[in-house]
């Protein structure tokens, strides 16, 4: 899937991406800037660029902090200048009832522009109270030559945009998990896209009369709303993958009643990281290499069946991908057991769920290719 970013690292285990669209607005800063100055200083147009940047990311970590820890895991956010788009945002589980959904959804929607709101003004307030010759209220509010300022209006300003009910921007999310209440995910998304598109069509027209800026602001809501289209399309695909085409057959299994040191000499010699339990022909519970770890550093050695996790999803062979990734992170486990007639037959793990998605998108480039030569 190309997305014009590139990696970036993880935060909060949540996968980060960096859209080239910042580049765009670099360029954007000194073509506009360099008429009112003459010469434009590329340092200081730059450093506008970085404070956007961080003004986002700090937008991102509160999304992060105020959402379930477990859901990140599988989430991968491209960061663009007006705020993330997350990839993957139809897996997040919709653990309990719609409303408490809804509920949920709109409070990790608000906490990035709630974020952006308190950092612009405590920034305002000290910068006021330090720095009282930066003139805080003097246009233009986004400029190269006051980055002080900028700082201020640059949050205060990506508190507002994300408030425009523009998917995939905060209040476009909103709406989206209102539309949910009644219709299904991807055409609740798509309605929210196409109410999203109008906005960007009109901020473009209004920024030509008005502000340039807002051209730019319309052309990259254009661009997330084409990003979450498209990881819609990705959705689709994985509806349609079953997980007996992906499981893990070949794979290590624990008893209750080994040891954890036990548990561990088997966990070195495989590649799994995280273990069925079984009793009989029975699944009793999960563990992970890490919890075995963890469990023999904290409290010395002891059996698997008091550390193990009993509480697990299983998945019939027959279900989707989306279906186990869902179950995967609304639980906050990376293993999930797949049963036909009760029976195991095979494991998911995020590990090799990963591995498995990259596996078929490239079979499908492949297929794709073949097909063009
Ligand atoms: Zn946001």
């Amino acid at each position: 899937m190309r997305s014009w970013s590139i990696p970036a690292g993880r935060i909060f285990g949540v996968q980060i991406r960096i859209h080239l669209a910042f580049l765009f607005l670099l360029f954007f800063i000194w073509l506009t800037e360099a008429p009112v100055h003459g010469t434009p200083n590329p340092g200081r147009g730059l450093a506008l660029t970085l404070i956007v940047f961080v003004s986002v990311v700090l937008h991102e970590l509160a999304h992060a902090l105020a959402g379930p820890r477990s859901s990140n895991v599988a989430r991968s956010v491209i960061l663009l200048p007006i705020g993330g788009v997350t990839l993957l945002s139809e897996m997040r589980p919709s653990s309990g009832s719609a409303t408490e959904t809804w509920a949920q959804e709109v409070r990790i929607a608000l906490a990035g522009p709630f974020a952006n709101l308190a950092i612009g003004l405590v920034a305002g307030i000290a910068i006021s109270l330090a720095e009282p010759h930066v003139q805080l209220f003097t246009k233009p509010y986004v400029i190269s030559s006051n980055l002080l300022r900028s700082f201020v209006w640059v949050n205060i300003g990506l508190a507002l945009l994300n408030l425009i009910p523009a998917y995939p921007l905060d209040g476009g999310r909103i709406l989206r998990a209102w539309f949910l209440r009644t219709i299904d995910p991807v055409r609740a998304t798509q309605r929210a896209v196409s109410i999203s598109q109008t906005f960007a069509m009109l901020f473009m027209l209004l920024g030509m009369i008005k502000n340039i800026w807002l051209t730019m602001i319309g052309f990259f809501i254009f661009i997330a709303g084409q990003l979450e289209e498209r990881s819609i399309v990705f959705q689709r695909v994985l509806e349609t993958v079953r997980l007996e085409d992906i499981m893990l057959t070949d794979f290590a299994t624990l008893s209750p009643a080994d040891t954890l040191e036990d548990a561990l000499e088997k966990a070195v010699h495989s590649l799994q990281d995280d273990f069925p339990v079984i009793r009989g022909g029975d699944m009793v519970g999960v563990i992970s290499k890490q919890k075995i770890l963890e469990s023999l550093r904290v409290e010395g050695n002891g059996y698997v069946q008091a550390v193990m996790n009993r509480i697990f999803d299983v998945a019939q062979k027959t279900e989707s991908l989306a279906s186990a990734f869902r179950k995967l992170t609304s639980r906050g486990v990376s293993i999930i057991p797949v049963v036909e007639d009760q029976r195991l037959v095979g494991i998911i793990t995020l590990q090799n769920l990963m591995h498995s998605m990259t596996l078929l998108v490239e079979s499908r480039k492949l297929r794709k290719s073949g097909l063009s030569s």
